[in-house]
């Protein structure tokens, strides 16, 4: 039996598919067309226990670990769900764990929770304050690294926080920030500083601290659930108690939960790979073309063999990096490995599903549409494919 295939794993896949089947299914379409999925999700997330999956009981979470996390990414997609959805009610993943770790509490089996540093009374507090309220889906937390300058250079950010007694005061702006709009706080990266990677804190900045402004609401290619978000700063007053660990501490913070956050874009790659070979092979058994149905045909059938051995490729590629890092192993270059085999994996078959679909994969109505759309941002967030080159080539000793 597979480590990600246990009993209580496979009750963890049932809870999330019911759940995706009863409360998303129906109003997914819905959600795409304005832009968010709304706050009572959260909430219903939340009492399922499945918003506190990979977050230790003692802040609020429901258990487990960073694999458990991964099942329930798989299962949203493979359940018809999409990365979107993933992105949309799954943004404290990339909100909170910063802010666990610096408290000194673990995040199961993921790098985050081995930050290491002393935990102080600040930390708890952060805990009380935004950590429980957001895996109780009360509130909902968003993380703002990347400004309009650029993202993949995270020493580079030029958003700054001068310290003035118990505050920082902050001025910049970030952009491209998941679920920007609807976030009650937001985890801020900022300079506090001579610039780079020295210099980085973290902040958690309340929605209606004055000078803090959410501009408009960024229209995308895909991700339409998900509502995304230019930030802007202008002298706006942070209490210290709001930093996450000690000053200049956050570059590490950041790289570290990486590892998690990548793992996550990995397996929405191949999940979203797999639920488009299923939605293909459905098609192609029940369309015909000159009399005979799509799936009778030599080339399409290998087509499908191929997307097929892409997606559990990558799937077995990316379980196999997650298992090292659930115990411990300081694998980055993997990490990186397994999102850009993952993503490729997902590239080649949602286009060639699209294809498969012909017009009707064209179509709005297609959900290989929506799978086609939603996939393009997998190479880009989280580091581009080329920055996860250049901690491959790192790692090779080049
Ligand atoms: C839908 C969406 C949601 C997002 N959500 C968030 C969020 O919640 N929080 C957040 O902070 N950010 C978020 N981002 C931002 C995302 O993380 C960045 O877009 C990404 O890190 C790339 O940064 P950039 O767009 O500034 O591209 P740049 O850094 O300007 O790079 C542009 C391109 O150049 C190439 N490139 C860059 N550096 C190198 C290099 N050294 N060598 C070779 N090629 C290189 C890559 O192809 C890269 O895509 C989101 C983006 C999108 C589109």
């Amino acid at each position: 039996m597979s480590i990600v295939d246990t009993p209580e794993r496979r009750q963890l896949r049932e809870l999330t598919r019911a759940f995706v089947t009863q409360e998303v299914l129906p109003h997914l379409d819905d959600w795409e067309r304005a832009g968010e999925v709304p706050r009572a999700l959260h909430a219903t997330a939340a009492k399922l226990g499945l918003l506190g999956v990979g977050f230790p009981e003692s802040v609020g979470g429901s258990g487990g670990d960073l694999l458990d996390s991964i099942i329930v990414t798989e299962e949203v997609i493979r359940s018809g769900g999409s990365s979107g959805l993933i992105a949309a009610l799954f943004t404290h993943g990339i909100a909170l764990p910063h802010m666990v770790a610096a408290a000194g509490v673990g995040i199961g089996g993921s790098l985050v929770g081995r930050l290491g540093g002393t935990s102080t009374p600040g930390d708890d507090d952060l805990i009380q304050r935004y950590v429980r309220p957001t895996l109780a889906g009360t509130m909902i937390g968003a993380l703002a690294i990347t400004e309009p300058d650029g993202g993949s250079d995270v020493a580079g950010i030029r958003t700054t926080a001068r310290r003035e007694g118990d505050h920082y005061v902050v001025n910049g702006s970030k952009t491209y920030i998941t679920s920007g709009h609807r976030a009650d706080f937001v985890t801020t990266a900022v300079c506090t500083g001579f610039p780079g990677s020295g210099s980085v804190s973290l902040l958690v900045i309340d929605k209606d601290s004055p000078g803090f402004t959410v501009g408009r609401r960024l229209e995308k290619l895909g991700w339409h659930c998900s509502d995304t978000a230019e930030l802007s700063f202008v002298d706006v007053r942070v209490p210290v108690a709001n930093r996450i660990g000690a000053e200049d501490t956050g570059f590490l913070a950041i790289m570290q939960n990486f590892a998690a956050e990548r793992l996550s874009l990995a397996t929405q790659a191949y999940a979203t790979a797999q639920r488009c070979v299923e939605l293909t092979v459905r098609w192609c058994r029940d369309r015909e073309t000159f009399g005979r149905p799509l799936v009778s045909r030599q080339v399409v059938r290998h087509r499908l063999a191929e997307m097929h051995t892409r997606a559990e490729a990558a799937r077995a590629y990316v379980h196999e990096v997650a298992v090292r890092v659930a115990a411990g192993e300081p694998v980055v270059t993997e990490v990186a490995m397994a999102k850009n085999v993952a993503v490729a994996a997902c590239d080649q078959v949602v286009d060639q599903a699209l294809q498969l679909h012909g017009g009707f994969g064209y179509m709005r109505d297609a959900e290989v549409e929506r799978h086609y759309r939603d996939a393009r941002i997998l190479g880009i967030g989280g580091g581009a494919t080329e920055i996860m080159n250049e901690i491959i080539v790192k790692g090779m000793g080049l």
